[in-house]
């Protein structure tokens, strides 16, 4: 654990390598376009500690037309800019995050508790997207028909689409964004964030290093930035209400979520949600325990159980529940808690005092219910907002075990048939990720049918947390159905156009109509 000493010199040193100050504007349009309007003063507290980084200057309603406005205006010019030339721009961010990393994984550690090993792989995911976006511009491939019309060539092209908002969670405070601003840059559009009003200065080191780039490139307001406080939603609801954001991508709680997409569906915008999980992993009497174990501790416990994927429900195999529990019990005892700057440690803080007592209702909850706590359960009294990791059993019909409590709490129970495990996994509203820990094919293959798992991930012997770039990311039913970060999903930031060129000296139509003027036609003379 560092000293008090060695703790101000690390804050006050990565603050500096990152260009934040005591008080940071919280609105920006590009490089040079910070705001200077004095707004609510927005606190960034430290989650280990409670004690406050620095502090945001909250965006005003002037703040709003202006990132608007400038984020427009960079889309027109933007949209003209060769894609493969909008990757080298976002190459040369990917430079300066390799350079940041250090910096700006240990900023994500001190403003949202989770671990530095976490914090450092959220900042090489962003770089990990920056790869897969530089090498996409170059593949924004359409596909050719071939025409019934003689002469006819038929195609598809994908457009920009305009300006993309972004609104994050506090979780991924860097890494979230950045799956959405890098394929949103490089398909030629521009981005204006809304960032957790609990990770506001993750946002601002970030737009800082954009800047540098965007400047010395000769590129102003591809990436913009917008923070507002705790409660305040007013810039975040113009954002979601605002016909000019062609595509509104929002990553939060269904609850927010779902008024979220009503109202830009009733304004027949574009919307991409990413919303919550309640995720389960199963485990056969096949199942590699040397595997399962700590791939459902490190699903549970890593980011305090503050992951969209993060391990909720277990259901266990009646043949080797007791040997599994053992385990999990003996791991989840080995878990050190504390500061996450420590790297010894392997579990930090939940995110605020709200987050740490709705947890402790949880397991109360749990209790009256008739579930035992096998490990953990409590509060652990120390400043910051600490929990213990919890393993406990319980009835997956329950109404606490339906919804996701943001922490590391893991209902285990048992099965006896795997086809039970699957229609219990699937028996809840959220359709996130998933995984079979087993050696028999039969059951993989089970798992993965159209009888199996019914969610957006769906994983054989690894957890159901710690996704890489590439994939589709996404879920099902309640988490929204969006898609982000690998495979097709760049196609939800452009527009697709059909084009039909007729080369010929005729005008035939399709479906044989005919439909000839009087002149051309003796009939209708
Ligand atoms: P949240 O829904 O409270 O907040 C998310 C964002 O929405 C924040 O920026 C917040 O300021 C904003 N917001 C809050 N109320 C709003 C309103 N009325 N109108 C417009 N914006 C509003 O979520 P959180 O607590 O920050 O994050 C945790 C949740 O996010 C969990 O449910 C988690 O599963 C989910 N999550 C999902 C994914 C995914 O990819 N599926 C990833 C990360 C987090």
């Amino acid at each position: 654990m560092l000293t008090p000493e060695a703790y101000r010199d690390t804050v006050a040193e990565t603050l500096a390598s990152l260009r934040l100050s005591g008080v940071n504007p919280g609105a920006c349009w590009g490089p040079d376009g910070w705001s200077n309007t004095q707004g609510q003063l927005i606190a960034s507290l430290d989650p280990s500690n409670a004690s406050s980084l620095a502090s945001v200057s909250g965006a005003a309603g002037d703040d709003y037309e202006t990132v608007l406005q400038q984020a427009h205006r960079s889309f027109e010019l933007w949209r003209m800019v060769p894609a493969p030339e909008r990757g080298a721009l976002i190459r040369r961010i990917g430079d300066a995050l390799r350079q940041h990393k250090d910096a700006l994984g240990t900023l994500v550690t001190l403003e949202t508790g989770k671990i530095k090993q976490e914090g450092d792989g959220e900042v090489q995911e962003m770089i990990d997207i920056i790869d897969l976006a530089v090498g996409q511009a170059r593949m924004l491939y359409g596909k050719t028909m071939h025409s019934e019309r003689p002469n006819h060539r038929m195609y598809e092209q994908w457009h920009p689409i305009g300006v993309v908002g972004v609104i994050t969670a506090f979780n991924f405070p860097v890494a979230v964004w950045s799956w959405n601003a890098f394929i949103a840059a490089v398909t030629g559009n521009t981005v204006v964030w809304k960032p957790s009003p609990k990770t506001p200065l993750c946002a601002i080191a970030v737009q800082h290093i954009c800047n540098r780039v965007m400047e010395k490139q000769g590129y102003p307001g591809i990436f913009s930035l917008l923070v507002e406080g705790p409660g305040q939603t007013e810039l975040a609801n113009r954002l979601v209400n605002d016909p000019r954001i062609a595509l509104m991508s929002f990553t939060g709680s269904t609850a927010v979520g779902r008024r979220i997409g009503e109202r830009v569906a009733s304004r027949m915008g574009k919307v991409l949600l990413e919303l919550s999980g309640n995720n389960a992993v199963i485990v056969d009497d096949t199942a590699d325990l040397d595997l399962a174990t700590p791939a459902i501790v490190f699903g549970s416990v890593g980011t305090a159980g503050q992951r969209c994927t993060t391990t909720r429900r277990l259901f266990v195999h009646t043949e080797i529940y007791d040997e599994l529990i053992t385990r999990l019990v003996d791991a989840y005892g080995q878990i050190r808690i504390g500061d996450p700057l420590d790297p010894d440690v392997l579990m930090g803080p939940l995110i605020d005092a709200d987050a740490k007592q709705r947890f402790l209702d949880a397991v109360a909850e749990l209790r009256r219910l008739g579930g035992d706590v096998l490990c953990g359960g409590a509060g652990v009294d120390r400043p910051g907002y600490f929990v213990q990791p919890t393993l406990c059993t319980a009835d997956n019909g329950w109404d606490l075990v339906q919804r996701e409590t943001f922490g590391p709490l893991l209902y285990a129970v048992r099965f006896d048939s795997l086809e039970t495990a699957i229609a219990m996994q699937n028996n809840v509203k959220q359709g996130l990720s998933s995984s079979l820990f087993t050696n028999d094919l039969r059951n993989a293959e089970l798992f993965l049918s159209h009888n199996g798992s019914d969610c957006g991930i769906a994983n054989i012997n690894i957890g159901t947390s710690g996704a890489e770039i590439g994939g589709a990311f996404g879920g099902e039913k309640e988490t929204g159905g969006g898609r982000e970060a690998g495979s097709d999903a760049w196609q939800a930031y452009m527009r697709r156009q059909t084009n039909t060129v007729n080369w010929g000296r005729d005008l035939p139509l399709a479906q044989g109509i005919e439909f000839q003027l009087p002149a051309a036609n003796p009939r209708l003379r």
